[in-house]
């Protein structure tokens, strides 16, 4: 298996596919903040907005998150810790002023990209 964080996955790809569209300009897989090394999935550095699109299996997703049976307790140690890196990451950014968005892979793409575009335009979301 490779490292957690992959990027251009589908998901991501077609939320992409919608703020492109749409006419947002953004950059993908950076790190949000100077300094760091973790990256978020798309960034809007002037709007401050950062956008996670969260994989089922690798954040643990409540409806499609699996614990392998094989070398469970590893895999449970591996999931865990990346969610606890995705609430720190999260805390950090909303810290220096961010709005930190996070989705899951399965979340449909439009609704997705909607909300971002809401968030990056400065219209308060519902
Ligand atoms: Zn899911």
């Amino acid at each position: 298996m490779r490292a957690t964080r992959r990027r251009d996955t589908a998901a991501e790809i077609d939320v992409r596919k919608h703020l492109t569209r749409d006419g947002l300009r953004y950059r993908v897989d950076v790190p949000p903040l100077p300094g760091t090394r973790w990256r978020a999935d798309i960034v809007f550095t002037r709007a401050r907005v950062a956008v996670f699109v969260d994989g089922c299996f690798w954040h643990g997703c409540p409806d499609h998150g699996t614990w392998p049976a094989a070398h469970a307790s590893w895999w449970r140690t591996k999931i865990l810790r990346n969610r606890e890196r995705d609430l720190h990451s999260t805390q950090v950014l909303v810290d220096a002023g961010w709005q930190v968005m996070r989705f899951w892979e399965h979340d449909s793409a439009e609704e997705v990209a909607g909300m971002i575009a809401k968030a990056v335009r400065g219209i308060p979301r519902d």
